[in-house]
């Protein structure tokens, strides 16, 4: 049981609040990022921000700004959100999962000079396969095993395997990515409750739902993830999605969704959570004019 004193901090045991964002591959939708960087300085909040390796390509000054503004940078695979066949990482082999991990960080240490070493699978589709392939490309946090979470067709999570892996962060075990083990990965679980504690749910569900949600976390983990998309923010006519994209997902996007974020940080600082990075360590600088594979090796034999 946390005690909140009511500023913010929790007592010995503070709760965790880690704000996230994933830039999947959709042209116009960096205007919605731009929009969540204001936001997140009028909170003076530093969020970890997950960057599928072509956004960053066609946008590295904004990945630049997201790192001068003291967010952290992770990857979120190649050309996720873009593809009418969408990168599975739960399907994909070894080597295309490195091929998919190393564009992208390499697109991430072009636009900013720094080496992510965070990872969010697209879709949450995340296997043992994901583990050994990030591990080799120097990456040491993960955030995507669905844990609690189910999403009875409406969302994107549809398989159950690590549906009862730990809500507190862990290093998963590299047979079984739902059981503590021995990988030098930390796995920061996003939230859920059935449903994503996310700003889809948050737009379906209305905040009092999410709140609900949010407290039922609480007494289970110090540690809430929340997540949204830049696409969010804007609307979907005003993007470029792929063809297959449904409806579904489409629905809803408006620059009002900011308001909606707004009352949800509010909610959470109110809860006693501290926003908090997920990476505890400041980013290593990478030397842009070393060939990425030495890069990769070097890190390595430094923290292995
Ligand atoms: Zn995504």
């Amino acid at each position: 049981m946390v005690m909140n004193n009511g500023n913010g901090h929790g007592g010995p045991h503070p709760r965790h609040f880690y704000f996230t964002i994933d830039c999947d591959w959709v042209p116009g939708s960096q205007v919605g990022l731009e929009r969540l960087l204001d936001l997140c300085d009028c909170y003076h909040l530093k969020g970890t921000i997950f960057f599928a390796g072509r956004f960053a390509e066609t946008y590295p000054d904004l990945v630049r700004d997201c790192h001068h503004r003291g967010h952290q940078l992770g990857t979120h695979g190649w050309a996720h959100g873009g593809l009418e066949d969408d990168e599975d990482f739960r399907l994909a082999s070894y080597d295309q999962q490195r091929q998919w991990i190393r564009r992208a960080t390499d697109a991430v240490e072009k636009a900013a000079g720094v080496c992510p070493v965070i990872f969010r699978a697209p879709n949450l589709r995340i296997g043992e396969v994901t583990l050994r392939a990030l591990e080799d490309e120097g990456y040491r946090y993960d955030s995507s095993i669905p844990a609690r979470r189910f999403d009875m067709g409406f969302g994107r999570v549809h398989y159950t395997e690590y549906f009862w892996a730990p809500l507190e962060p862990y290093n998963p075990s590299w047979q079984r990515l739902h059981r503590p083990g021995r990988s030098s990965i930390l796995e920061i679980p996003p939230s859920a409750c059935l449903f994503p504690i996310n700003l889809a749910s948050l737009r379906v569900l209305g905040l009092p739902a999410l709140r609900r949600m949010i407290n039922w976390v609480g007494r289970r983990s110090q540690h809430l993830v929340f997540y949204c998309h830049p696409s969010e923010f804007l609307y979907a006519k005003d993007q470029v999605f792929p063809r297959a994209m449904s409806k579904w997902n489409q629905w809803g996007m408006c620059p009002a969704n900011l308001s909606l974020v707004e009352a949800l940080i509010d909610s959470v600082l109110n809860l006693g959570y501290a926003p908090v990075p997920m990476v505890n360590t400041a980013p290593r600088s990478v030397d842009l004019k070393q060939p990425i594979i030495s890069r990769v090796v070097g890190y390595q034999s430094d923290h292995a």
